[in-house]
């Protein structure tokens, strides 16, 4: 199944009950620095820190009553697992994630604060995948692809929804880019350009999209929300012909964007959450004097994150 704009209004209405919509905010200084009108629509603000609890909240208030009870098992590096740990908590239902083993224990701790299972097991994303595939076939709980689930790609697509109604004059979304669901998202309901961005250090989206097929490529960026080491079909198929370009920029730039935010804009982001600042900043050839919504997509930095905030 291909999600498209009716759903995501469908998700809208269920999430509705659970979350209000969080607030879109401009700010002089980072105007400045952009040369750009900058709006940033804050889901660091959503109770897990990240936009990702929309989808959470859309596939558990979808699940019949025995499948939440045989509960979902995921795989993640955090915010996919908050948002399903967070979604479940709501819903009553069991979920385990697989995280891999250098996951800072904060990430796993958060996932346990709701109730859920945290594993932290693998040397890497794909490995933790694996090992939730056989957690899956063992048990019968529902594997969650992080990157191919409609139902998450039609929550986090909310967002986009609350932007152009709260904004119409929006002339372009720029999102950050992991698996692709919220940039895949935000290009069915924008009716405007999207523009993704990526860290260089993991590029596996960008080059998927470029190539028109899935690739895989070294994931070596520091930036959680980031990382992934192959593209998604199914965002993939939705981005292909619909997103209007997709950047690349090295995670120290990131970094700067997220003191940007933190001095201009009182927002503590993490990586991820700066990205779309970062890519704007990095092109001003591309943004100037437009008038543009970057999606600050979560706030849980961690504390290396927290720590790089005051060098530079
Ligand atoms: C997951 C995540 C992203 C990337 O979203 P995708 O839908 O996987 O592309 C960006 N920012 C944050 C904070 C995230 O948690």
């Amino acid at each position: 199944m291909e999600p498209g704009l009716d759903d995501i209004r469908a998700a809208r209405d269920l999430i509705s009950r659970h979350l209000p919509p969080t607030p879109m905010w401009s700010y002089p200084l980072l105007d400045r620095a952009a040369g750009a009108a900058v709006l940033v629509k804050h889901e660091n603000a959503q109770p897990v820190g990240a936009f990702k609890v929309r989808g959470g909240l859309t596939l558990l208030a979808g699940m019949t009553g025995a499948e939440r009870k045989a509960g979902t098992v995921t795989w993640s590096t955090g915010n996919h697992a908050q948002s399903l740990a967070y979604a479940s908590h709501v819903f009553d239902a069991g979920c385990t994630v697989f995280m891999p083993a250098g996951t800072p224990e904060g990430k796993a701790a958060a996932v346990e604060g709701w109730g859920a299972r945290a594993i932290r097991r693998g040397d890497s994303l794909e490995a933790a995948e694996q090992h939730a595939r056989e957690h899956a076939e063992r048990t019968g709980a529902r594997l969650i692809s992080p990157g191919d689930t409609p139902e998450l790609l039609a929550g986090v697509g909310t967002v986009y929804l609350e932007i152009v109604e709260a904004r119409p004059d929006v002339d372009v979304i720029v999102v950050p880019v992991g698996s692709g669901t919220g940039a895949a998202a935000a290009c069915l309901v924008a009716g405007r350009p999207v523009i993704g961005v990526q860290s260089s250090a993991s590029r596996a989206a960008h080059d998927s999209w470029r190539a028109g097929e899935l690739v895989t490529r070294p994931n070596r960026t520091t930036v959680a929300g980031l990382a992934t080491g192959r593209g998604f079909e199914l965002p993939q198929r939705i981005m292909r012909d619909r997103l209007a370009d997709f950047l690349l920029v090295d995670d120290d730039r990131i970094t700067e964007a997220r003191r940007l935010l933190a001095t201009a804009a009182h927002t503590l982001a993490e990586g991820a959450g700066a990205a779309a600042l970062a890519g704007v900043l990095s092109r001003p050839d591309l943004f100037h004097g437009k008038r543009v919504a970057v999606v600050c997509t979560g706030g849980n930095a961690d504390a290396d994150e927290l720590a790089t905030l005051r060098r530079g």
